[in-house]
């Protein structure tokens, strides 16, 4: 039987950020269990692009993934230098749509501060001064945080890869996780379609979208479930890119939903699109479709509870047949752009773009949930409702990951043997993050 010290599952931007900074500080032997053909090919490379600023990011409720995206920035930075990958630093207006949202700027910039950025960083705008810079922009005032950046999370997953493998990671395609059972010392790991299992002395389970379900696979994390939201782009005729130079967000109109509102988006390679929404579907990687009748299983998955509180919300509801109106219909995406960017038309919008899947937590008390959740498991650790902005944040959350176990004393498995590293310097991340052992 195949064994390995430690087994991450998952091979998206967090699972391989794992596996690298283990193998950084130890010696052992670690695999990453992927059941597609390559690395980030779900939610890692299914996204808006955006190293995100912390500035929307309340300190203390979101402390960890304000921190993580903090410290990671620069990470990415530096990184992307020295692999030669795209870095288009090209600045994100969030806008308030009405007088109303003031406070809200102000409370961001404050955040901002807090979160660690530089004054120069933000800078908040009346409606005015946003128009003479962005003339097609239309709102009461915005912030803009200059730092926010494009980059390509493929592209910085799969050069992660290679120095995960440089420092002896193995990546193990083509294997679905589908059952772990502990033993005294180690789990096994089964696969789906057979194939032979493989016994770890810890399991990392990294599985994204499928988190919940490997984590129920290895009997833990059973009060939670996930809903799943599909969030679908619009590509913009590159003729009208100029119709705005920025990112646009706008202020969030349900602040527990913060997902539920497309922006304007300048994509790494200069081209422009609108999105997400957030359209519910059944499965984690569905990406396209509507599949009505897979809901019956996904409602009666365990535990049922926490859904029937979820759809007995009629917030909820109404606002999931929403974001389906918005699926179905060009029209009603657009209009929730039109808001801020006027003179985009339904023309303008040439072709669907490359749509991602976002996996929410549903707690018992039918809430969903914010942060990500960590659960610790018999020889395995599990991490779920890994969100936006978890792309940004990955290299600093796996360092604090790889942190948390080591103070739980689950590598005491293997060897501490920390490696000169060319890129990142461990000490300083570890330390940003507030965990070190
Ligand atoms: C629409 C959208 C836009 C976003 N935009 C941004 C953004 O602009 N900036 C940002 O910072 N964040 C953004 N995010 C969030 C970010 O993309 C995710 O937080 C991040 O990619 C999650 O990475 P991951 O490695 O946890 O998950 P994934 O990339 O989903 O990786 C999980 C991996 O696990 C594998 N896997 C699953 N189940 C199993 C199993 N049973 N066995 C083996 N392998 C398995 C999958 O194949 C997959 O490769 C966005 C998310 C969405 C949905």
């Amino acid at each position: 039987m195949e064994s390995a010290d430690v087994a991450v599952v998952g091979g998206g931007i967090l699972g391989t950020s794992v596996a690298y900074w283990l193998a950084a500080r130890y010696s052992g032997r670690f695999v990453v269990l992927e059941k597609e053909r390559q690395v980030a090919e779900h939610t890692s490379r299914r996204n808006t692009g955006v190293v995100h600023r912390p500035f929307y990011l309340h300190p203390k409720k979101r402390r960890v993934f304000a921190r993580a995206a903090q410290v990671s920035y620069g990470l990415w930075k530096r990184y992307a230098v020295e692999k030669g990958l795209p870095w288009a630093e090209v600045g994100t207006y969030e806008v308030a749509l009405d007088d109303s949202h003031f406070e809200i700027l102000d409370t961001y910039s404050a955040w901002a501060l807090e979160n660690g950025m530089a004054p120069g960083e933000v800078e908040v705008l009346d409606g005015r001064e946003v128009r003479r810079r962005e003339p097609n922009v239309r709102c009461a005032g915005a912030i803009l945080s200059k730092t926010d950046t494009c980059v390509d999370y493929r592209a910085f997953t799969q050069a992660l890869k290679a120095d995960a493998e440089a420092l002896g990671v193995q990546f193990l395609f083509g294997k679905n996780v589908q059952e772990v059972n502990a033993y005294t010392g180690d789990v096994e790991v089964l696969f789906t379609g057979g194939g032979e299992p493989l016994r770890a002395r810890l399991l990392v389970n990294c599985a994204g979208g499928d988190a919940v379900d490997v984590a129920h696979a290895s009997g833990v994390g059973l009060e939670y479930t996930d809903i799943h939201f599909r969030g679908e782009y619009w590509v913009v005729d590159p003729r009208v890119k100029d119709l705005a130079s920025r990112n646009l967000y706008s202020v969030p109109r349900h602040k527990d939903m913060p997902f539920l509102d497309p922006h304007w988006i300048v994509r790494v390679n200069g081209g422009r699109e609108i999105g997400p929404n957030a359209v519910p579907v059944p499965r984690s990687y569905q990406y396209e479709g509507l599949r009505v009748l897979d809901w019956f299983g996904k409602l009666l998955e365990p535990p049922v509870e926490n859904k029937v509180r979820l759809l007995t919300n009629p917030e909820f509801v109404n606002l999931s047949l929403a974001e389906l109106l918005s699926s179905i219909s060009k029209g009603e995406m657009l209009g929730r752009v039109q808001r801020f960017l006027p003179a985009l038309k339904e023309e303008h919008l040439v072709s669907r773009g490359i749509a991602g899947v976002r996996s929410q937590v549903i707690e018992r008390n039918g809430a969903l949930a914010r942060e990500a959740i960590e659960v610790p498991g018999p020889y395995s650790y599990h991490v779920l409702n890994y969100n936006s902005p978890g792309a940004t944040g990955a290299p600093a959350y796996a360092a604090y990951l790889v942190d948390r176990l080591a103070s739980r004393g689950d590598l005491d498995c293997v060897r501490k043997n920390p490696k000169p590293q060319k890129v990142w310097d461990w000490e300083p991340v570890s330390k940003a993050m507030g965990l070190a052992a």
